[in-house]
């Protein structure tokens, strides 16, 4: 009898992507979707460490999920906890039957459960320090078509820079950038090449620096100068993936990267959509991050943006707390965020993380106060996002449905922001144009325009392509 797998994803949208992958590698090996993590005779937890709260999330998830599988299923760990913490996982939760670092089969070593009341086994190794990882990668393997019309894809795997609170390129190693090619052709094979894709929503730790490991300097264009012709990849790739499908959109943008000739083929895509990386806006606090930049460069890029596409949208995300934050500090980033007015802000408590640069500074910021300042920013930002999505009350948009009865403009990126909600007989996978008629929040109600989508139709078929046995949770994964 077939077997049936059972995948659960925490974290990022790049998480999301690695499942998809390893869903190509069970179909491969002969498995087929579970309706439910009940019916699976292999439940894969795909983790996430990066923070505190991402952990203890992966942790419940894997124990819950211990509890309802079926008799004699097998439970599988992978993602970032199984890289990070894969012997301390392994040791802490014997319900547990492999542990799989990054690239790891699902499969091949998996020992049999033991029997209740044994002594725990050891299943995972340590995985290989940083330097060693280069081997790894789901990145090129191949991925289902997308059961909704939109998809990620994962252009690069880890990281060259050293902020001070991020452990990622300790456990993900240093920046590979695919190659162009085989993006392109993962893109094809999702529904570029035929039409059925209508959007591709691009992912990477540091998405602006995409290819500059390749490239013989790793030189980084800066904000206040010119790109040097041919050092810009990311550029390149933009252009090449627009003229596949009708979205293109870019996630994660460190704010030195983010140069005018990347503005530009951001907005030649249609897409004006913004997701800055900036975690902090203070100098100082800057600094401590080892980050670049400081507030009012941030406001002059997004004021020269608006300029160009008065309609652009913005999202970014902050840390609260972290090592040194002062009253001023704190002050400084609340007037930003009146002054900036972004559509999207997430705020992320800093997160102590072994063996990074932050673990050892001196002020670390009382938790009961981070937990103060952090209501301060939602309340406020909570209202801007709610002003901005009333003032769109009356306008006609163009959406793109991605399940029956929900929708999204280029202003929301899938799973992340607010939804657009629609009639339900409107089909899945069309683009519409529809009139704006109530804000609740981040979420919108409209109703179409005329009778019929924008394409056609053409794209509604990626709707009925066949669903993945996957589940995905974001709430505390990195943003
Ligand atoms: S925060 Fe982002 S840019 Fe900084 S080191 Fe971590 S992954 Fe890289």
């Amino acid at each position: 009898m077939t077997e049936r797998y059972w995948i659960e994803t925490l974290g990022c949208p790049k998480n999301q992507v690695d499942s998809d992958k390893l869903v190509g590698t069970l179909v491969v090996d002969g498995f087929e979707a579970a309706d439910s993590p009940e019916d699976a005779d292999l439940v894969v937890v795909n983790t996430c460490a990066f923070i505190e709260a991402a952990r203890q999330e992966s942790i419940d998830t894997v124990l819950e999920l211990a509890d309802t599988r079926k008799d004699g299923a097998r439970l599988v760990v992978t993602g970032c906890m199984a890289e990070r913490y894969g012997d301390e996982l392994a040791e802490a939760l014997p319900e547990i039957d492999l542990v799989a670092p990054f690239g790891a089969s699902l499969l091949a070593s998996a020992p049999s459960k033991p029997p209740s009341g044994s002594t725990p086994v050891t299943l995972g190794s340590k995985p290989a320090p940083a330097a060693t990882i280069p081997d790894f990668d789901l990145l090129n393997l191949p991925r289902p078509h997308s059961s909704a019309p939109w998809s990620y894809i994962k252009v690069a795997e880890g990281c060259d820079r050293n902020c001070g609170f991020c452990a990622i390129p300790s456990f993900r190693g240093k920046q590979r950038s695919r190659s162009t090619e085989s993006i392109l052709a993962e893109v094809d094979q999702l529904g570029g090449s035929d039409g059925t894709l209508a959007e591709v929503v691009l992912v990477a730790q540091d998405l602006s620096s995409f290819a500059l490991d390749r490239s013989t300097g790793r030189t980084e264009p800066r904000i206040d100068g010119p790109a040097v012709g041919g050092n810009r990849p990311i550029v390149d790739l933009v252009a090449a993936v627009s003229a596949r499908v009708r979205w293109t959109r870019l996630l994660y943008l460190y704010p030195s990267t983010l140069d005018d000739a990347l503005v530009e083929a951001i907005l030649a895509t249609g897409v004006p959509y913004f997701d800055l990386s900036l975690q902090h806006v203070s100098r100082p606090m800057l600094k401590r991050m080892r980050r670049w930049g400081e507030g009012e460069r941030f406001l002059e890029r997004i004021r020269s943006i608006r300029a160009a596409e008065p309609t652009a949208a913005f999202r970014s995300s902050f840390i609260v707390g972290y090592p040194g934050e002062t009253e001023a500090d704190h002050d400084h980033l609340l007037a930003w965020i009146e002054e900036a007015q972004l559509d999207w802000v997430g705020f992320f408590p800093f997160s102590n993380e072994a063996g990074t640069y932050a673990a050892d500074l001196d002020d670390q910021v009382d938790s009961d106060l981070v937990t103060e300042r952090i209501r301060e920013c939602t309340e406020l930002q909570d209202a801007i996002t709610a002003r901005r999505r009333d003032l769109l009350i009356g306008s006609t948009i163009e959406v793109l449905v991605d399940a029956p009865g929900e929708a999204r403009s280029y202003r929301e990126a899938p799973e992340i922001d607010g939804i657009v909600t629609v009639p339900s007989h409107l089909a899945v996978g069309s683009f519409f144009e529809v009139v704006v008629t109530d804000s609740d929040g981040p979420d919108l109600t409209a109703v179409p325009v005329g009778d019929g989508p924008n394409d056609g139709g053409a794209l509604a078929a990626a709707a009925t392509a066949t669903g993945t046995a996957t589940a995905t949770a974001t709430g505390t994964g990195e943003r």
